[in-house]
């Protein structure tokens, strides 16, 4: 029998309840797992609704935005690559735990009980607790977690900075509620412990007072964004702090924070924000002589190396002292426009291939995947300066020109198709022309 409270739908009531893990039981209470909505995807205009709103109250106190622009599109970047997955398959998160409930299951808790629902929302609480931890403290999870930590910024658009490989590892520590818990209740409180990390990722909300001894607050959350000694491996709760107390990561914001990874990455491209680390993994695990050191640099922390204990040394961070100026793009503010323009087309693109993957094929889905991931990566090339920005965007928009001529990527709105074709064609002329340019002034780069 449906829950007739429980609906696909999302009010704008609900919305913004869901943001801050304000629900019912009854009103997200689902049978099957078929019937729960994605909430993470509805939530996308009130992602940007309270990004605005950040913006306007860091221009109010401040005279200037929360972040840079470069590092917020890296940002979006990353949480788009990161759900792209999505439309070919199911995440391993579900179809790991539903495997597990259909096999393995030793009792079946109703799905409609209220009771079922909060125990839900502490074991899957408890379950984020443990990933993030190990997620700091293994180095082979810290290749897919640094990308969320790879931003020198702290605001709205740094929570949606997340990883392409968090959740192959992430599922082992979920897998215990399938033995009890219904997927449908699991695939509702997995959504929305997600969507209550977005907001605490702010400046502009200082202390909460005594909400500060039980909630995940951005103040908590600052903390564990700091590359300051003491902010190292702290605070890894999701929506409850009261996991740090009672296993003793916790640590109260005290001297100015600065944020990101110990050893910055500087760069705006995608791959590397993803994929680095695992990079330097394959390279210190060449490097390390025994086989025992070469299983230890997989498997304990990111800052390991013979003959130090399992988490390495706290002296060994790098100290800050609260100056450090974040890396920035160098791109002129007329090309950080265009940037942008380009960013918002591909991003309109992105929203209506979700919207349309059960109607579209899986080659236009690849094609259209593909397309995505070239424009995130001539993004990241031009943001960078790179050598070969103007190449890769010359081609970009060559394959875009040709991807609309044979109607496999046509813009919804038909009276478009014309304007889209001759902006682009200026676009390929004014970047092949720049490519043509530097070949000849610079043909050894
Ligand atoms: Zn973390
Ligand atoms: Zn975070």
């Amino acid at each position: 029998m449906k829950n007739p409270e429980a609906q696909q739908d999302v009010s704008v009531s609900q919305g913004i309840r869901m943001m801050f893990y304000v629900m019912k039981p009854s009103e997200t209470a689902f049978q099957t797992l078929d019937e729960v909505p994605d909430y993470v995807r509805k939530a996308t205009p009130f992602f940007i609704s309270l990004m605005l709103l950040e913006l306007v109250v860091s221009w109010i106190r401040k005279g200037k935005p929360p972040g840079g622009l470069d590092d917020a599109l890296t940002s979006l970047s990353a949480g788009i690559m990161s759900r792209l997955p999505r439309l070919f398959y199911r995440s391993i998160e579900l179809t790991s735990y539903v495997y597990i409930w259909e096999n393995y299951r030793l009792i079946s808790l109703p799905w409609d009980s209220p009771w079922t629902w909060y125990i839900t929302f502490l074991g899957v609480d408890f379950g984020y607790y443990w990933f993030h931890r190990m997620a700091h403290e293994v180095n082979i999870m810290w290749a897919g977690h640094q990308t969320h930590h790879s931003s020198e910024g702290y605001n709205l658009s740094t929570a949606l900075r997340q990883s392409v490989l968090q959740i192959y590892t992430s599922w082992i520590f979920y897998s215990p509620l399938a033995l009890f818990i219904p997927p449908s209740v699991y695939a509702v409180h997995l959504q929305f412990n997600l969507l209550y990390q977005f907001w605490i990722h702010t400046k502009v909300i200082d202390n909460l007072g005594p909400l500060e001894l039980i909630l995940n607050t951005p103040s908590h959350h600052r903390v564990h964004h700091g590359r300051n000694r003491y902010c190292i491996d702290k605070n890894f709760a999701g929506t409850l702090i009261i996991w740090d107390r009672i296993f003793g990561t916790f640590e109260a914001e005290n001297e100015k924070v600065v944020y990101g990874l110990t050893h910055p990455i500087n760069t705006f491209e995608p791959f590397k924000v993803q994929f680095h680390h695992l990079v330097n993994i394959w390279t210190t695990f060449w490097a390390t002589p025994g086989f025992f050191n070469k299983f230890s640099v997989i498997f304990k922390g990111p800052g390991w190396s013979p003959g130090k204990p399992r988490l390495g040394l706290i002296e060994e961070i790098p100290e800050v002292e609260g100056k450090e100026v974040p890396f920035s793009s160098s791109a002129s503010q007329l090309l950080k426009i265009y940037v942008v323009v380009q960013f918002a087309l591909m991003l309109a693109f992105y929203e209506e291939t979700f919207a349309d993957t059960a109607v579209l094929s899986q080659v236009i889905l690849l094609l259209r995947v593909c397309f995505i991931i070239l424009t995130l990566t001539s993004i990241g090339f031009l943001l960078d300066q790179r050598p070969k920005a103007a190449v890769l965007e010359a081609f970009r928009c060559l394959v875009f020109l040709m991807l609309c001529r044979s109607g496999h990527l046509k813009p919804r709105i038909s009276s478009f198709s014309f304007a889209f074709e001759i902006f682009f064609s200026i676009c390929i002329a004014f970047w092949g022309v720049r490519s043509v340019k530097q070949l000849v002034s610079e043909p050894w780069r």
